[in-house]
């Protein structure tokens, strides 16, 4: 990350990492906690109800993985952000959910730039009723955008998916008047591409964890 950072003339505070531990158990993530990382993330919400608990206990936790409606009482519960809101129906119900359980949280909309079917995230021409109704939400507070690109053996294909959230970020901040100055992107595998393209956050597993089987 200090690498991509020196090579994209960026201040290496400016981007932080989240650890996804996902499948990993609660020695893996003592482990890197260990090593001094304290944000980690999850893609399920049932393994995270198992895992955090058996962790340490000064950890932050984000949700990175697709939320279903039906989970979201439970993981206002457990995380800190969830980097995947993909409707406006999630918006609106994560938020009620933070005002029942007296909170606040950080979250981002997952957008899917690609246009690839297999993938979640909000479509950008659907996204102007969701980006409408962040002014109405008090305690799901929408700090930015997260995207998963296609994955291509060279990573370098992935920079133009950055670069359009990185595009639809700025356009929207303007024609909405937004401060979305987070951008999740950038796994193991390009994360020095996404840093390039502005990355504030990025995803790191099996960099850290090793292989998931
Ligand atoms: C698994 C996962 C990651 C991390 O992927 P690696 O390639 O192991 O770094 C990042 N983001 C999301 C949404 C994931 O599900």
């Amino acid at each position: 990350m200090e690498a991509a950072c020196e090579k994209a003339g960026r201040d290496p505070a400016s981007v932080r990492l989240v650890a996804v531990s996902k499948t990993f158990g609660p020695d893996a993530v003592a482990a890197v906690a260990a090593a001094g990382i304290d944000v980690f993330g999850e893609n399920r919400v049932q393994e995270a109800a198992q895992k955090i608990p058996l962790a340490p206990g000064r950890l932050h936790w984000h949700l990175v993985g697709h939320l279903q409606s039906n989970k979201a009482k439970l993981a206002v519960r457990l995380f800190d952000t969830i980097h995947s809101i993909d409707s406006l129906k999630l918006l609106k119900l994560v938020d009620a959910q933070c005002a029942e359980a007296g909170r606040r949280m950080t979250v981002f909309l997952e957008v899917n730039v690609s246009g690839e079917p297999s993938k979640f995230g909000l479509a950008p021409e659907q996204a102007p009723p969701v980006l409408e109704a962040i002014a109405s939400c008090h305690h799901a507070e929408v700090q930015g955008l997260m995207t998963v690109p296609p994955f291509t053996p060279d990573p370098a294909d992935a920079a133009p998916h950055f670069r359009r959230l990185r595009e639809l970020r700025d356009h929207w901040q303007d024609a909405f008047q937004l401060a979305l100055p987070e951008l999740s992107m950038g796994m193991s595998h390009d994360l020095d591409v996404a840093i390039a393209e502005g990355a504030t956050w990025v995803r790191v597993g099996s960099a850290l964890f090793g292989e998931r089987e």
